[in-house]
C-alpha cells in the first residue's frame, strides 16, 4: 500500500481524535488498495428511514414538519402543532430506533445499484446511530441484501471519511443525505467525489446550496450513472 504524502499525513496526524471505536472499525476494514471506494450512509440512502419515523411518531401523537432538515424544533405535537422539546425528540429517536431499527425497508435501486457497484469498487457502510442498535441494523442490512462492512459513526462524517481513504490515490465517492455530513467531509476529505442524496420531495425543496458537491440526486439511477461515468472517466484519464 502506498504511504500518505507528507501533507495528507500532516492532515491526518492533526485531526481531532474521531470515536476511538470508529477508527478501529475502519482500520479492521482491510480494504484493497486499487479499487474505487464508495462510502455510502444508510438512513435515508439506502433504508426509507423519514417514512418509518413518521409512522412512529403518529403512533406517537407527533408529526415531521418538513420546514428544515432538522428533527429538533420540526418535530411537533399533533394536538397543538407545538414543536417538542429537545429531550422529548431524543426519546422519540430511541423509542423508533427500539421498534423499528430492525425493519427499515430499501429505497428503490439502492440494492441493486449497490451489487454491480461491489464488482469493481470497495463497499463501505456508514451510519450514525447509537452503538446500542449495532446488531438489529446489521441483520436488517444483512436481511435486505446489503451485506456490506459497517461503520458506526456519531457526529460530523469528515474524519470517519479521511480515514477510510488515508492512503488516497484512487476515487472515493461519499453519499449522504445530511447537509452537515457533506460540508464536514468537504472541509476534511476534499479529495472526496461528493453526491448529496435526497429522494424525499418535501426536503429537497429546503435543502441549502451545497456547491461542493458533485451532484444532488434524487434517486439510485442518477447516481449509478454519475459513479459508473465518473470511475470510466478516471480510468481513461488515469
Ligand atoms: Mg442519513
Amino acid at each position: 500500500m502506498t504511504p500518505p504524502n507528507s501533507e495528507r499525513l500532516d492532515r491526518l496526524l492533526s485531526m481531532n481524535a474521531s470515536d476511538p471505536l470508529t477508527t478501529s472499525e475502519i482500520d479492521a476494514l482491510a480494504l484493497g488498495d486499487t479499487k474505487p471506494i464508495i462510502i455510502c450512509d444508510v438512513d435515508e440512502v439506502i433504508f426509507h428511514f423519514l417514512g418509518g419515523l413518521e409512522q412512529h411518531l403518529a403512533q406517537q401523537q407527533c408529526w415531521l414538519d418538513p420546514a428544515s432538515f432538522a428533527l429538533t424544533g420540526n418535530i411537533r405535537h399533533r394536538s397543538t402543532n407545538e414543536p417538542v422539546s429537545k429531550e422529548r425528540v431524543g426519546e422519540l429517536l430511541f423509542g423508533f430506533f427500539d421498534d423499528y431499527a430492525h425493519l427499515l425497508k430499501p429505497i428503490d435501486g439502492a440494492r441493486q445499484v449497490l451489487q454491480t457497484l461491489a464488482e469493481t469498487c470497495d463497499i463501505v457502510l456508514l451510519t450514525n446511530l447509537p452503538r446500542t442498535y449495532l446488531e438489529p441494523r446489521k441483520q436488517n442490512l444483512c436481511a435486505e441484501g446489503f451485506d456490506y462492512p459497517l461503520v458506526i459513526n456519531s457526529g460530523a462524517k469528515g474524519h470517519a471519511v479521511a480515514r477510510i481513504n488515508q492512503y488516497g490515490g484512487r476515487p472515493t465517492f461519499f453519499l449522504d443525505d445530511s447537509p452537515a455530513n457533506i460540508h464536514s467531509v468537504a472541509e476534511i476529505a476534499p479529495e472526496t467525489i461528493l453526491i448529496h442524496f435526497m429522494q424525499d420531495e418535501r426536503f429537497r425543496k429546503v435543502m441549502p446550496d451545497m456547491p461542493q458537491t458533485a451532484l444532488q440526486a434524487e434517486n439510485w439511477l442518477q447516481t449509478s450513472t454519475f459513479i459508473e461515468n465518473s470511475i470510466r472517466q478516471q480510468a481513461n484519464s488515469g
